[in-house]
């Protein structure tokens, strides 16, 4: 066989007119090939079937389902679009639009109806002023659950302590942070003579890499996992800078060693460049609980000198050390090639006041 049957169905049954000739044609050849293979008759329905003509009950079917078209695209092509994404995050969908306040982040959907998590229901307001926000999923592997807004601290005194700006953490760091500064810096402002009113929040939720290197593994803070706090404030008004070298040492290491004793990460000044002036707190898992303490209390005057020295003030009489070799050097070539520059002369003659200047010039 050359043709086939749909081929030839599909040519004569929409010829409305010509139905009687092609009934007729469909006829003969459905006697002619029924007999002849009952497979290749079950796959193509014989054409009797699209006349009416003692059917079998499949084939009415199959003439019945049409091939679906889609649908001319409505003029709201932009709903069109919306309708796809919905599908494709079917959470979206049972998401009320009013639950949408952040227009930035356009990923996150909370289920109103969460369960509250063991440390959400711990976190009452006799502890801290820690209201929920809506989950953040993204951009990438950025966001978290279970997260608060701490605004403040209550302490034990219900004295507040503001976070300021307020910190965007997950309900355990939250949690860590409250517990910290109620009962480790509590005793501790009471040492200094005065309770805290304030917690200098450096930063705390961002979506980015560590110590913001672009490409870099995410940052805890991308996970609202850290904090970076630089100082505490005391209600007389007094500022305990973490990392300020003229806070006393001892304070810094009381503090050092709470933090420490607490989180599973704290990086201060001498851990890398990024951290000189705050502390980094964050609560990351590692295998075995390993835990980074890398904070380095420095004395209040700098270990090691600045890299480049002073200016040399104009006054400054002649630096013989520093034009000694000079000297030497161009006394073991002779001397010949370059006369020694004037500047050497004054070092090696002694104490000539208008020379000082260049040799003072070429040290630089
Ligand atoms: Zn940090």
């Amino acid at each position: 066989m050359s043709f086939s049957l749909p081929d030839f169905r599909r040519k004569w049954s929409c010829r409305g007119y010509m139905s009687a000739g092609a009934a007729m044609v469909t006829a003969a050849l459905g006697l002619v090939l029924v007999p002849a293979g009952t497979a290749e008759a079950r796959k193509h329905p014989a054409p009797v079937d699209l006349f009416n003509l003692g059917t079998p009950r499949p084939r009415a079917a199959a003439h019945a389902a049409r091939i679906p078209l889609p649908r001319p695209r409505p003029a709201e092509a932009p709903k069109a679009q919306e309708k796809i994404t919905d599908e494709a995050s079917p959470e979206a969908e049972e998401k009320p639009p009013a639950d949408q306040p952040a227009a930035d982040k356009p990923a996150e959907a909370a289920p109103p109806q969460k369960q509250a998590s063991a440390c959400r229901l711990a976190l009452t307001e006799d502890i801290a002023i820690a209201p929920s926000i809506p989950d953040i999923r993204g951009p990438g592997a950025c966001g978290g659950e279970d997260l608060v807004r701490l605004e403040a601290v209550v302490l034990p005194d219900k004295r507040k302590v503001t976070v300021k700006p307020a910190a965007i953490l997950r309900c355990p760091m939250a949690s860590a942070l409250a517990d910290w500064l109620r009962k480790d810096m509590v005793p501790l402002a009471a040492s200094l003579g005065s309770p805290i009113s304030e917690l200098d929040n450096f930063d705390s939720f961002e979506c980015r890499g560590r110590n913001r290197v672009a490409g870099a593994m995410l940052s805890e803070h991308g996970k609202a996992n850290a904090i970076d706090i630089r100082a505490i404030k005391l209600a007389n008004g007094q500022s305990i800078g973490l990392t300020d070298r003229t806070t006393s040492r001892e304070v810094r290491e009381r503090v050092l060693h709470s933090v420490c004793a607490r989180f599973s990460t704290v990086l201060g000044p001498g851990s890398d460049w990024y951290h000189e002036d705050h502390v980094h707190l964050d609560l990351a898992q590692r295998r075995n609980d390993y835990r980074i303490c890398q904070w380095n209390v420095w004395d209040p005057l700098p270990q090691i000198a600045p890299l480049l020295p002073a200016e040399r003030p104009e006054e400054a009489p002649p630096r013989e050390v520093a034009a000694k070799p000079e000297a030497k050097e161009s006394a073991d070539e002779g001397g010949a090639e370059t006369p020694p520059d004037p500047a050497d002369k004054p070092a090696t003659d002694g104490n000539k006041a208008p020379s000082h200047k260049p040799a003072t010039k070429k040290r630089r």
